[in-house]
């Protein structure tokens, strides 16, 4: 069996690690060069987590991820991964936090409430106006991903992937299993859509269902008294209306950053990656919300980046045509999920697993 991979993001290159593992002979196509920086999964950081608020089908779905990953991190011989805690600040009494904390609990994950009064000396760069609650959860941490898929490449490319950089995919065609690059026609026994923000403009028929969204981020020098801490510092998810940011810390080769979970459902993912006073307005007052002081913060990058938006946050997987598969990631938790959306995809179609069930699982509905 011969599959092609359209996009060298996570997504692709997920699917085509979990389709070597099973024997299928993979060929990737990305319109970039490989891996690409303008893709999504080109960042330094990803956050991965057990809490799901009210998508328990995905938080569900999470050990089986965790295994996937430990399966990807032994093939390509390094754990790009660090575990630390993901410390979720309230500040208005959402349900997201309670209904999280349900599923840490029937998984088995654990977690601990901070006394507020211990906040400013343990955490001493979160603002503790408005707090209500600060929930230290397990079960989480920090992915590299510029590692992760730079192994990747170099992993598959050793068991015989054919990579094909610089090939934009103009046209599919779902039934006979074919893609057109430049006039020319490459064919397969199957295709997957791994085209990430760009999925609509080879699927058309997409386009009310995953909207390209641009997101915005900026990665910040700490000031100098609060750099120690920020060294040790967890993941913060602050899920306060106003003061919502998600914020990753400085590791080793990788800066302080953070970013929002509003969506902009809007913008082209062709265009400018730079972030624009307008893209991040909305950022910067949510930050200066969760954090002290936050005008002393350096901002040494503001950066654009896209995901697609799915109405109910649902990953969209599912068969296009006789012999074609869409996987797209949807919103901001793509990242953590893509090896095990990669392995389901290939179980099905090796026959391991019913391919009508594919849409449903990717969905967090079964
Ligand atoms: C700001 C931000 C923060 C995020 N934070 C998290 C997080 O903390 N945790 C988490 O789990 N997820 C997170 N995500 C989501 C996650 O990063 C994405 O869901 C995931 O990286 C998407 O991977 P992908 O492979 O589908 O898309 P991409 O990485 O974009 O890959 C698609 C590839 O397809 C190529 N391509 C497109 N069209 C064509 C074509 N016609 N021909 C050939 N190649 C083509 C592109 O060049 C690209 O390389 C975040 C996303 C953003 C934007």
């Amino acid at each position: 069996m011969k599959v092609l991979v359209v996009g060298a993001g996570i997504a692709g290159l997920s699917t085509a690690w979990a389709l070597t593992r099973r024997g299928v002979q993979v060929e990737v196509f990305e319109q970039g060069p490989v891996p690409c920086p303008v893709a999504t999964s080109y960042d330094e950081h990803r956050i991965t987590r057990h809490a799901y608020g009210e998508m328990h089908g995905y938080a569900r779905l999470m050990p089986a991820a965790f295994q996937v990953w430990d399966a990807l991190f032994g093939d390509i011989g390094a754990r790009h991964f660090e575990p630390m805690p993901v410390v979720v600040v309230q500040r208005e009494d959402v349900p997201w936090l309670n209904a999280s904390l349900a599923d840490l609990d029937a998984l088995h994950v654990g977690w601990r409430e901070l006394p507020l009064a211990s906040v400013p000396a343990r955490y001493p760069m979160l603002e503790t106006a408005g707090l209500s609650r600060v929930v230290e959860t397990d079960g989480g941490g920090v992915l590299f991903p510029i590692r992760i898929l730079t192994d990747l490449v170099r992993t598959l490319a050793n068991r015989g992937v054919v990579f094909h950089p610089r090939h934009k995919v103009t046209a599919i065609d779902a039934e006979r299993g074919t893609v057109t690059v430049n006039g020319r026609e490459f064919s397969g026994d199957h295709v997957v859509i791994a085209a990430g923000a760009w999925l609509t403009k080879l699927v058309p028929d997409l386009a009310p269902v995953t909207v390209p969204s641009r997101q915005a981020v900026a990665f910040l020098a700490p000031p100098t008294d609060l750099a120690r801490a920020w060294a040790d510092a967890p993941v913060f998810i602050d899920i306060g209306k106003d003061s919502g940011t998600y914020t990753l810390p400085p590791r080793p080769g990788t800066r302080l950053k953070v970013g929002d979970h509003e969506f902009s459902r809007s913008g082209d993912p062709d265009g400018d990656r730079e972030g624009t006073d307008a893209d991040v307005a909305r950022l910067m007052t949510a930050a200066r919300l969760a954090y002290r002081d936050f005008d002393r913060y350096t901002i040494l990058e503001r950066k654009a980046c896209f995901y697609t938006v799915t109405e109910d946050e649902a990953f969209h997987v599912r068969a296009l045509g006789a012999r074609a598969t869409v996987q797209s990631a949807c919103s901001g938790h793509g990242f953590k999920l893509a090896p095990l959306m990669g392995d389901g995809i290939a179980r099905s179609l090796t026959g391991a697993a019913p391919a009508g069930d594919l849409a449903a699982w990717a969905a967090g509905r079964t």
